[in-house]
């Protein structure tokens, strides 16, 4: 008796329950549904109060870039240059709006490239930073995530240091 075993389906990602995501890696602990499932979970952290709240960019720019194929074909040029703002230049959750401006920015936004996602998308996860209950154990956590997927990103960092530098700074 043989039994088959199906092709992941990378780019839809439709991993069922506790299997390995198929963009990321990432493995559902038991009762989990989904990668998906998880980053909400931490997102639903972040939501209830600002010590929590404190490290939101960071997760939603490591998770997007490391699922860019959910997030539409910008998402990684915008997430790699958030991401270079917040970890390079000291950029902060309550920075974000008043020091970019708005104009600048979308104008900007139109001519950014098709980032392809690297090879190797970076050893750590959402499965890194789901489910802690103490914040300040979560933001090290999730900064440690997000430097990895910085790390993971080398061949475009110097298009978002550029777009980073003129977007937020100069
Ligand atoms: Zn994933």
């Amino acid at each position: 008796m043989a039994f088959s075993k199906a092709e992941p389906d990378r780019m839809r990602g439709q991993a069922s329950e506790g299997e390995a995501c198929p963009l990321c890696g990432a493995v559902p602990p038991p009762g989990v549904e989904s990668c998906r499932a998880m980053i909400y979970s931490v997102w639903e952290r972040e939501y209830s109060g600002p010590e929590f709240a404190a490290v939101h960019l960071l997760t939603v720019d490591a998770y997007a870039l490391q699922h860019g194929e959910y997030f539409g074909p910008r998402s990684n040029a915008f997430h790699l240059m958030r991401l270079c703002w917040l970890i390079e230049l000291g950029g902060t959750e309550r920075g974000g709006s008043s020091r970019l401006h708005r104009r600048k920015f979308e104008e900007a936004y139109r001519s950014f490239p098709n980032l392809a996602p690297p090879e190797d998308r970076g050893a750590l996860t959402v499965a890194h930073v789901c489910g802690l209950e103490e914040p300040g154990e979560h933001a090290r956590k999730v900064k440690e995530w997000a430097s990895v997927v910085w790390e993971a990103w080398a061949e475009h960092r110097g298009w978002a240091r550029e777009q980073a530098h003129r977007l937020f700074v100069a």
